[in-house]
């Protein structure tokens, strides 16, 4: 680490680039949900909602509003609707739009969803 900040100071270098190649390491890293809206019913959305310790879920009409960019990949969700939730495994989030970060998930059976 103290060779590249030292090359970083001589060449007048600030930021890093991406890297070329995953890092094999994240791959045992939380990863954010993913919700499956054939299993996921008003009560079990509801359920997700108050579970939630982030605020990442919440029902809103015919549809269970996820927030990525909230979530802190805690697993909870995961744990309480295993069928109905699993890992994205997606950890390069990054977007210049906030509003990306933000998904709409159908309620299962509900008429509007
Ligand atoms: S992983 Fe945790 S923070 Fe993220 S949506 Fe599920 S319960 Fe909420």
């Amino acid at each position: 680490v103290i060779s590249w900040f030292v090359h970083g100071l001589r060449r007048r270098v600030v930021t890093t680039r991406y890297p070329a190649m995953p890092e094999p390491s994240v791959r045992a890293l939380p990863a954010p949900p993913a919700f499956d809206p054939c299993q996921l019913s008003r009560s079990l959305a509801e359920q997700l909602e108050l579970i939630c310790p982030s605020g990442a879920l919440s029902v809103a009409g015919p549809m269970l509003r996820y927030d990525v960019g909230a979530c802190t990949a805690c697993g909870r969700c995961q744990q309480l609707a295993g069928a109905a939730v699993r890992s994205s495994g997606l950890i390069e989030l990054a977007t210049a739009d906030r509003g990306h970060l933000v998904k709409q998930i159908p309620i299962l059976g509900d008429p509007d969803g």
